[in-house]
């Protein structure tokens, strides 16, 4: 459901900020915005992790964790796999694996006690390893009904005619937009020309976000301005300019700063990135907007 009057957009219950019309002064608004949205980013990142990001790391604190050969391995069974661990370890967190589900092999050590040389004190010695069974988050019995949470909690679902806009625009950029049922906990992956959205993103904001995301990572992200950067800045500068676009048309979105926190990024860190995430935002904001505007559009992005 989409309405208009002159200057603002309203869909679903969301109104978008009025934009002025003038090219020149169009820039200095968002130019304005973006500051403030950054400023505002920054600021929640300084906080530190949200208190739901905090509690969702006790919560994985329980889980067993893997080596890379293991991991190698698991990604080679069952590459949809988000948490694995064994039949009992999975009881003792409250899960029943369901009957008829296939393992998948990884090595586990054989451990013996052992007295140590030097200190005489009775440790654990790995003396061996063997294959062992383990299942993923996938087959237990209520992974539909339950699923393990992520930090992605569900929001309204009311943008959906701005995810097919942005696709449509998309297209004419010569990138191709798909869905399909990615690993638990991925939203979305990017690559020059395609981008491929997860069917298990609960709603529609979320799925913008997303969007927006993989498009910077799209459009700005292959090529010589990714060079020299770490995995960081980008993940930063790609969720910085989704943020600053959700700001922008009025979708508040708590979820940017816990991820950019989790690739190490700092408030000043993020700050000094705010020229490129302003080009970037002003990229993805005509992805959206009512009406794209030309000049606006036309300005290199990669500042
Ligand atoms: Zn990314």
């Amino acid at each position: 459901m989409e309405t208009q009057t002159a200057e603002r957009v309203t869909i679903g219950s969301y109104t978008t900020f009025p934009v002025p019309k003038e090219p020149k002064a169009r820039e200095e608004h968002f130019e304005l915005l973006a500051a403030t949205a950054i400023d505002m980013l920054a600021a929640e990142l300084s906080k530190g992790y949200s208190e739901g990001f905090l509690k969702l790391l006790h919560y994985y604190a329980r889980y067993p964790t893997y080596s890379a050969r293991n991991r190698l391995l698991i990604m080679l069974q069952r590459p949809e796999a988000y948490r694995v661990a064994g039949y009992v370890k999975w009881q003792s967190l409250g899960k029943q694996v369901e009957k008829g589900s296939k393992a998948i092999w990884v090595w586990s050590p054989l451990r013996k006690k052992q007295e140590d040389a030097v200190t005489g004190e009775m440790t654990d010695r790995i003396y061996g390893y063997k294959l062992s069974a383990v299942f993923a988050d996938a087959d237990l019995e209520d992974a539909k009904t339950n699923p393990l949470p992520t930090i992605w909690s569900p929001l309204p679902d009311d943008v959906q005619p701005l995810v097919d806009r942005a696709i449509e625009r998309l297209k004419d950029e010569g990138i191709t937009v798909t869905y399909k049922p990615l690993k638990t906990g991925v939203q979305g992956t990017a690559t020059k020309d395609r981008i491929t959205l997860s069917t298990k993103i609960s709603d529609s904001r979320h799925r913008l976000a997303s969007l927006l995301h993989e498009s910077a990572h799209s459009m700005c992200h292959f090529g010589e301005t990714a060079k020299g950067k770490t995995d960081g800045q980008i993940e930063a500068e790609a969720e910085g300019s989704c943020w600053v676009v959700l700001h922008c048309i009025g979708i508040p979105y708590s979820f940017s700063a816990d991820y950019i926190r989790s690739h190490g990024i700092t408030a000043d860190q993020l700050r000094a990135s705010l020229t490129v995430i302003g080009g970037i935002s002003r990229c993805l904001l005509k992805l959206v907007e009512d009406e794209p505007n030309k000049e606006l559009v036309d300005n290199n992005y990669a500042a």
